[in-house]
């Protein structure tokens, strides 16, 4: 048996971090933590580095005031340290499992290092598609999605050329509000959009998966990720996320990935491959008699406009997809603070959108600033509506 993988963990306070941790840590003779990176959560990465004893630890919130951290070995602090633990030398994979457009930079840095991409964090691809496959041509390396979809669509595919494939087709829970009436969309809360009924995630995500805007970021994932078009990449819901996407090919035949609503199995595939690690916990997979019937249905797109604005911000291209990106995150955060309801969320987005075009993106550095630039329009649309459902509220008793 060869050394264990070297393993550099961007976001290992998060969701996706600590389950990636607990499939880690059942495979010590495969893979060791070299790196690990947090951003505020300063105890708790403490923990982990006494536990794990990585070769760097990195805090990209900046240093704390008065931190006496118990971990001995050596620290560094601020939004740059990503870049080091994603270009650390002693790190054979990378797992990004950061939040948000803050994981584009690391997910280029990793690639041009030649280092193979264990890539959660969709923002990077919706955001920087284009770049971010030239990163991989140019670094030799090599890029395993970890998004359940994806990681399915990887498994179907088995190496076979998208030039076989006629279409593919990611399902979707239909996150909490799935059979909700339009009417009563307008009163859930956040703590409505928290509780997700199959998957137990971080709360961006989550919120996503509400609004279905992280089916329309999925869906430019995917034609990022295999290169087919927009008009062959099909969303269709599930509600128990047993099959996490099917693949039809141009044969005729269809393959589909099942397996619990576990994170674990798609990091496990992204780290082992192409190997199939064994792992006593999963070794159930799906039972057609416990975990059955499979059900579909169509997505509501009047109830979930986000859908359809991210797939079209996708499928228009240029700078739309850094714009959608960007509004979606600051309305999100809205959202969560109480400033926004759940239908005035994707009326930020929507409007945001709308004051953008397609321009194409010559640079990595001019996502930056389309990403600033549509965070500045997010935020005034989001003042603008809060004072607008302040002034309706007032009206009926105004003198
Ligand atoms: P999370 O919020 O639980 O964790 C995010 C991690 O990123 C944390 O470690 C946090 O400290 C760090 N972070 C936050 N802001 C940062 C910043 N500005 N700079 C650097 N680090 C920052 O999120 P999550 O649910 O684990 O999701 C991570 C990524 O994986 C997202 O892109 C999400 O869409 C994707 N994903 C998650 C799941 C899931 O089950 N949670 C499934 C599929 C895909
Ligand atoms: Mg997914």
């Amino acid at each position: 048996m060869s050394a264990p993988r070297g393993i550099s963990l961007l976001g290992a306070t998060g969701s996706i971090g600590a389950t990636a941790l607990s499939v880690i840590r059942r495979h010590p003779d495969r893979f060791r933590i070299v790196a690990l990176t947090g951003h505020r959560r300063t105890g708790a990465l403490d923990a982990l580095a006494v536990e794990l004893e990585p070769e760097l630890v990195c805090v990209t919130g900046g240093e704390p005031a008065a931190f006496e951290p118990r971990w001995r070995g050596p620290w560094q602090f601020g939004p740059e340290t990503a870049l080091a633990a994603a270009a650390h030398t002693g790190a054979d994979i990378v797992l990004n499992a950061l939040v948000g457009i803050a994981g584009l930079a690391p997910t280029l840095r990793a690639l041009e290092c030649g280092k193979r991409l264990a890539l959660a964090n969709k923002e990077s691809l919706v955001t920087g598609g284009p770049f971010v496959l030239e990163a991989l041509a140019a670094g030799g390396g090599e890029l395993l999605p970890v998004d359940s979809e994806h990681s399915a669509v990887h498994q179907c595919l088995a190496g076979r050329p998208t030039s076989e494939v006629s279409r593919l087709t990611l399902t979707a829970s239909g996150g909490p509000f799935r059979d909700w009436p339009l009417e009563r969309l307008d009163t859930a809360s956040p703590e409505d959009a928290l509780a997700h009924p199959t998957w137990d995630m971080g709360t961006k995500i989550t919120v996503d998966s509400a609004t279905l805007a992280n089916k329309a970021l999925e869906v430019i994932e995917a034609h990022v990720l295999f290169g087919l078009a927009y008009e062959d990449i099909d969303v269709v819901v599930h509600p128990t996320s047993i099959v996490h996407s099917l693949v039809a090919f141009r044969d005729g035949s269809c393959l589909a990935q099942l397996g619990r609503p576990t994170m674990e199995i798609p990091i496990l595939y992204a780290l082992g491959y192409p190997d199939r690690i064994d792992d006593r916990r999963e070794r159930v997979g799906f039972d057609p008699l416990r975990d059955g019937p499979l059900e579909f249905e169509a997505v509501r797109e009047d109830a979930f406009p986000l859908f359809a604005a991210g797939v079209d911000a996708g499928r228009r291209g240029g700078e739309l997809p850094v714009v959608f990106n960007a509004a979606n995150e600051v309305a999100v955060s809205a959202f969560l603070e109480g400033r926004l309801s759940f239908r005035e969320l994707s009326e930020v987005v929507v409007r945001t959108l709308g004051r953008f075009s397609d321009t194409p993106i010559e640079s990595p550095e001019r996502i930056w600033q389309v990403d600033r630039d549509a965070r500045t329009v997010a935020r005034e649309q989001t003042e603008a509506l809060t004072c607008e459902s302040v002034e309706g509220r007032a009206a009926p008793g105004a003198p």
